[in-house]
């Protein structure tokens, strides 16, 4: 496979990624560098607690067909006060039990940011399992727009991954 691809949009050669690392969402950084006033719970890493909702880094995954690889998006998922609330009793501001579960933590939340390509407005519906590994938590989507869903189900083209990286280098 060759390891650049000429984009549509600029003419140039860019390299082909297959992964896609998203920064610690505004929420968390504005107050860890003290740019805004609040209280953020690092819980373990990659696991925050702001204002009573859970945001955890985890992996969407996206397989490609023509190569034996995946597209691998670092991202964030936030998880509001209800859905946590289902999970466990979290009054007793027991967090560390999330890091000893030895079973499945299986809760839904959303992505913070949205995919490239497929639109400002998807910020997809997940459901992750929350697992003591210490590694990113894997998502699945439950809701999103068709054509996210379907790549994610059936993999993606090198094509597909070339508009995905254009949007990502040049903007939604
Ligand atoms: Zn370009």
């Amino acid at each position: 496979m060759k390891d650049k691809f000429v984009c549509t949009k600029c003419g140039l050669k860019h390299l082909y990624e297959t992964l896609i690392e998203y920064p610690l969402p505004a929420a968390i950084s504005n107050v860890t560098s003290g740019r805004k006033a609040g209280e953020v719970k690092l819980i373990s890493k990659n696991a925050y607690i702001i204002q009573g909702e859970f945001i955890i880094m985890c992996i969407l995954r996206i397989p490609i067909h023509e190569i034996d690889d995946d597209l691998e998006i670092h991202t964030w998922v936030q998880i509001n006060k209800e859905e946590l609330t289902k999970v466990r009793d979290w009054t007793k501001e027991n967090y560390n039990d999330l890091l000893t579960a030895d079973a499945e933590i299986l809760m839904t939340g959303s992505l913070v940011y949205p995919i490239p390509t497929y639109g400002i407005s998807d910020y997809p519906i997940v459901k992750v399992n929350y697992l003591s590994s210490g590694l990113f938590p894997e998502v699945k989507l439950i809701h999103s727009t068709t054509q996210l869903y379907e790549d994610w189900k059936f993999g993606i083209t090198l094509k597909r991954l070339e508009t995905i990286l254009i949007h990502l280098i040049h903007g939604l």
